[in-house]
Parts: C-alpha cells; sequence; structure tokens
C-alpha cells in the first residue's frame, strides 16, 4: 500500500515559523495532509500534498445535505523520539460507523492506517516533544458529489489534516444542565462524529454562556431528566467513591477515551458503573455532599473537570479535592500514550 501513496512534499516547510513552546490547540498546521478522492464507485490513490485550500462546486452535497463526517486523534512522541497512536483502529472503526449512518462510502483500513502513518513520517519533525502537546490528528470525510437534489452524493473526499497542539486547558468548567434542547435522539445520528451534530450543539451551548456558564450537560431528549454527555465529551460522575457513565446508545457517542478510563479505572480498584444516570440523583449528591467530582472525558483534552453545575436557577459547587479520581486517571492514560509505563491492554501503535 505505502508504494501506493503519492508524495508531493511541500517546497519550503513552514515549520521554523513556529514556536512549539507556545501552540495552540488545533489552529497552526503541518506542511502536508492525505487527501484521497472517491470516484466511479471506488477509493483512488491516496496523495500527501501540501497542507492547502480545497475548491470544491457550488452545488457540492456538504454544503447543502450535510454529508460530513470526521474522527479525532492524536500522535504523541516518546522520550526515544518514537512516533505513538493510540487506538488509531477503533477510531477508523468509529469513522466508518459514522460513514454509514451518513451514506458516505466506508474507508478502507488500508488508506486510513497506511495514510496515516506515511503522513506523519513525512511531517514527522510536527509532532511536538513537549510535555503536554501533541499532533491532533483530523481525519475527516465529506462529500464533494454535486447536484441540488436530496440524494446521497456520488464522490467523496478523505482528508487527514493535523495540527501540533498544547495541552488543550477548558479552565474551571461551569456547565448547565440542558432542559429545553437536546444534542441528540433515538434512530438519530448522536453516535456518528457527524459535522451537522456539533453545529445544533453551538445555539444552546451560546444561551448557556450568555447565563455564565462554559458548557451545556445534555441530558436525554425526552425526559431531560437523565444526563448523557458534557459538551462533545463523555461525562463521568464520582459519587462518594463510586465512578459512573452513562452507557453509550444511539444518542451517546462511543468514546474511546471513556471506555479507556473505565478500562483503567476498574484495574486501579475503583468501583465503575455503567448506568443511567439521573438529574435528580446528581442534584440530591450535591445537596448533601456525596457528589465528589464530575469530568469529561474525550481525546482533546484527555479529561475536563467540572467545577459546579446549575440547574433550574440554582448553582452548586463542586469540592476541590487533593487527589482526585480526574488527576489519578489522566496521568495514567497519559502515561500509557507517551509511552512512560507499561502499556498492558495493547493500546499503543509505533508508527
Ligand atoms: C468525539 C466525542 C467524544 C469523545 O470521543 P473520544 O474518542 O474519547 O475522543 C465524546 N462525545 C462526543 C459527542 C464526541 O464527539
Amino acid at each position: 500500500m505505502s508504494s501506493q501513496i503519492e508524495i508531493q512534499r511541500i517546497e519550503k516547510s513552514k515549520i521554523a515559523s513556529v514556536d512549539f513552546n507556545n501552540l495552540p490547540f488545533g489552529s497552526v498546521y503541518s506542511d502536508h495532509m492525505l487527501e484521497c478522492n472517491f470516484k466511479n464507485g471506488a477509493w483512488q490513490t491516496p496523495v500527501i500534498k501540501p497542507f492547502s485550500p480545497i475548491s470544491l462546486d457550488p452545488s457540492s452535497k456538504i454544503f447543502h445535505y450535510g454529508q460530513s463526517i470526521f474522527e479525532g486523534m492524536k500522535a504523541y512522541k516518546d522520550a526515544e523520539n518514537n512516533t505513538l497512536l493510540f487506538r488509531p483502529l477503533d477510531n477508523w472503526k468509529r469513522l466508518n460507523k459514522s460513514a454509514e449512518r451518513l451514506m458516505i462510502p466506508q474507508i478502507p483500513e488500508e488508506i486510513f492506517m497506511e495514510g496515516l502513518k506515511a503522513l506523519l513520517k513525512v511531517d514527522n519533525d510536527w509532532i511536538p516533544t513537549n510535555e503536554g502537546s501533541s499532533l491532533y490528528i483530523r481525519p475527516f470525510m465529506f462529500a464533494t458529489g454535486s447536484g441540488f437534489h436530496a440524494s446521497p452524493a456520488n464522490e467523496y473526499k478523505f482528508i487527514i489534516a493535523t495540527a501540533p497542539s498544547g495541552a488543550y486547558f477548558a479552565g474551571k468548567v461551569k456547565v448547565l444542565i440542558e432542559e429545553k434542547y437536546a444534542r441528540a435522539a433515538n434512530g438519530g445520528v448522536g453516535y456518528a462524529k457527524a459535522g451537522g451534530n456539533y453545529a445544533a450543539q453551538f445555539y444552546p451551548t451560546q444561551l448557556a454562556m450568555d447565563k455564565g456558564y462554559n458548557q451545556v450537560i445534555w441530558t436525554d431528549d425526552n425526559t431531560h431528566q437523565f444526563i448523557e454527555e458534557a459538551g462533545a465529551m463523555n461525562i463521568f460522575i464520582r459519587i462518594n467513591d463510586t465512578l459512573i457513565t452513562s452507557p453509550t446508545s444511539d444518542r451517546i457517542l462511543d468514546g474511546i477515551t471513556r471506555k479507556s478510563i473505565l478500562q483503567i479505572a476498574e484495574d486501579a480498584g475503583i468501583q465503575t458503573e455503567v448506568r443511567k444516570i439521573s438529574v435528580g440523583e446528581v442534584v440530591e449528591a450535591a445537596k448533601n455532599g456525596n457528589l465528589k467530582e464530575m469530568f469529561g472525558a474525550g481525546t482533546a483534552a484527555v479529561i475536563s473537570p467540572i467545577a459546579g453545575f446549575g440547574y433550574q436557577e440554582n448553582d452548586y459547587e463542586l469540592p476541590v479535592l487533593e487527589n482526585s479520581f480526574a488527576a489519578q486517571l489522566k496521568k495514567k492514560i497519559t502515561d500509557i500514550q507517551t509511552n512512560k509505563v507499561a502499556d498492558p491492554y495493547g493500546w499503543r501503535i509505533f508508527v
């Protein structure tokens, strides 16, 4: 496969203009991207080429019908300068699950994995080595095929673009438990990383921000009585010493960080529960002091601790803990990701 990837190198690298000691998150891009087109019913030869704008017909279906999906993953450097990926096949499988739901063709494992590895080799110098930094990787697929009729396109583009990124600091996150809007519904596309899911989150999130919160806690669309996700992250709630997360479903994204944290927590002897979490139970626990922690889990921030939440005009603060589950679990997972400790799970892939 690697012999079938065409490589067009950039004339002059942009790397000297980047301050690797002050990297933002996801807004500085590496020299190259991988691009592969689907046409005449088949994926064409993948090309690694300079990161550059793409030109599309105004009638491309991506603009009108939103056939667009993505993934988020990271590459890390260890102390020996090896490049590592974390459970990348899970991202590939999930991209294809999203593709199926949005009527986008399946991307073969070879194009995804060999294309990604070849891209990481070409842009090897762009993978940050500083503590907490990583190369954020954004694979995505969308409809380029044209026509104003509402039907799946016949042409698509798969791109992998990368961004050297510093640690994702959300700060002290104050969240609002949502009672009106929903990010997903039964039978819908909530489990897919479909672009439109995020567009639909922006407005309710802005309303929460206008009230002084940073983020929305999504509840089930039917009753708004059960906690589902924290913004675009999975949610964990610690009541006393039990760590609870909602079960994945049509509405809840099957996060790779979520399932890794569950495994690591169980193996560290932390009591875990995967079950529906009612808003009433969390409010009650906050009132009687049993609510110890809430945090979001996802690739970008790994773990994003929540400092407090609002619900029905009341605000509840969470305690500041010395040795929080959030801090312990974040260290364990990032140590595995960056090859600082053994990986008993086989999650790391050397590039
Ligand atoms: C991507 C995403 C997550 C986290 O998934 P990871 O695989 O851990 O990055 C959780 N919820 C939503 C809605 C997401 O889009």
